[in-house]
């Protein structure tokens, strides 16, 4: 029998409705951007796997050395113990990592990585004797699946049964440019009527909204609001971090630095499931004292497990090399030839790229789960490319080391499928 029909025995996939969506497609092997399937087929895989596996799948440098710490420490207890994959790891985010963030607290996927922001924002407050319990997000945002993350996520159709048992969160719009004074009148609001322990969001791009990019100065005026009202800032990094936006963190695009960051994703170059969450020394200090309660009392069995950290190193170093960052400014390039040239057709309503996340808006409505996103998304595996059409929106977020070639054939692709919408 097949991968693929041994799977519905016993498996049960994520983000699925299982009666409407029963094949699952088996990948056997993946290389560089090419992932093949039981039949042979190959896909270039142009959203990177979730936009994880951004040097490339089972990348050479970040396999030896993994292959290499496997003999050497394998897993640990972080509490009470330390190592030197933590250790140096720590050391080379705090070379790339805006200026203010000091610490670093580790777990192993990015929901959990924003649930810590969470919390550390609340016990922050809390560990000053004042009690804030509520937060503010962004109405489109997008922050993992589970209920800290859910409860600050935009409300979404999936989140029905569990809303009855949110966390307390004020949303408010996404700055478009135009609607700051409206903003700022609607934060005042909140911190009148409300205790506000803190502002989570995505900075600049919503991936999960559908690449949705949207305004600095807004955003930026937000924060300084935040800053001013001491309300903790969490940028969740997981998906615009290391290199995306064209800088290594979106918030480096912006003046305002936050409070603590979250990161996951492209950590580890795809390699390992890993997460974290960086902290200022302001926050740090709120939790640093004689009595016991007062730390951050939250642990994952596999926190700072030493082959992830030494993958999360090895993609650092990756990341900050000539040839990845040469890679990235020809990525930038490629897509903004293409962006001026698909931009004219009659069925693309508007192009947007933030560094080498590309996006466009198809001239049809279209459900995010529906027909024809199904339809599109068939169309590029039977073409050899693999891309998730998100509602009308099909997005490219590739591995940093596609070639010229394959990057040539995803926007081929592309334009192609534009006739069957
Ligand atoms: C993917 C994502 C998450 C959730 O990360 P998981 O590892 O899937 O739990 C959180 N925030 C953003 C912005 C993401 O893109």
């Amino acid at each position: 029998m097949t991968l693929q029909g041994r799977d519905k025995k016993h498996l049960w996939h994520p983000l699925t409705q299982h009666k409407l969506h029963p094949e699952a497609i088996a990948i056997t092997k993946a290389k560089d951007c090419i992932l093949t399937d039981e039949n042979g087929n190959d896909y270039i895989d142009a959203i990177a796997s979730w936009y994880t596996c951004m040097y490339g799948h089972c990348n050479d440098y970040i396999t030896s050395k993994v292959s290499n710490q496997m003999q050497q420490l394998d897993q640990v207890v972080f509490s009470g113990f330390t190592h030197e994959p933590a250790i140096k790891l720590s050391e080379a985010l705090i070379n790339i990592l805006p200026k203010n963030q000091n610490k670093i607290f580790f777990s192993d996927n990015g929901s959990t990585s924003v649930e810590i922001g969470i919390k550390m924002a609340l016990q922050y407050h809390f560990n000053q004797g004042e009690k804030r319990n509520t937060l503010i997000a962004l109405e489109d945002g997008f922050h993992g699946d589970t209920f800290g993350a859910m409860s600050v996520s935009g409300l979404s159709v999936y989140n029905g049964p569990f809303e009855d048992f949110f966390l307390e969160v004020k949303r408010i719009p996404t700055p478009n440019g135009k609607n700051h004074e409206t903003i700022l009148k609607i934060l005042k609001h909140i911190t009148e009527h409300h205790k506000v322990a803190g502002f989570v969001y995505e900075p600049l791009v919503q991936g999960a909204a559908a690449m949705k990019m949207y305004n600095a100065n807004g955003l930026e005026q937000i924060l300084k609001f935040c800053k001013t009202n001491n309300i903790i800032t969490v940028a969740d990094e997981v998906m615009t971090g290391f290199g995306k936006t064209g800088n290594y963190f979106a918030s480096l695009h912006l003046e305002t630095k936050p409070d603590i960051m979250c990161l996951s994703k492209a950590l580890t170059g795809g390699l390992l499931p890993m997460a974290l969450t960086t902290c200022s020394q302001k926050i740090y200090d709120a939790f640093y004292s004689d009595d016991i309660g007062k730390g951050l009392f939250h642990g994952h069995t596999y926190s700072a497990n030493p082959l992830a950290c030494t993958a999360a190193l090895a993609s650092i170093e990756l990341l900050t090399s000539k040839e990845i960052q040469n890679n990235i400014t020809r990525i930038v390039g490629s897509h903004q030839v293409f962006g001026a040239h698909i931009k004219k057709h009659p069925k693309v309503k508007s192009i947007r790229q933030s560094g080498v996340i590309f996006a466009l808006d198809l001239n049809v409505e279209m459900e995010r789960y529906g027909n024809l996103r199904d339809l599109l998304f068939n169309f590029y595996m039977e073409r050899g490319v693999f891309l998730r059409p998100l509602g009308n929106t099909i997005y490219i977020q590739a591995p940093y080391i596609i070639t010229e070639e394959q990057l040539e054939k995803v926007y081929k692709t592309i334009e192609d499928s534009l006739a069957i919408v």
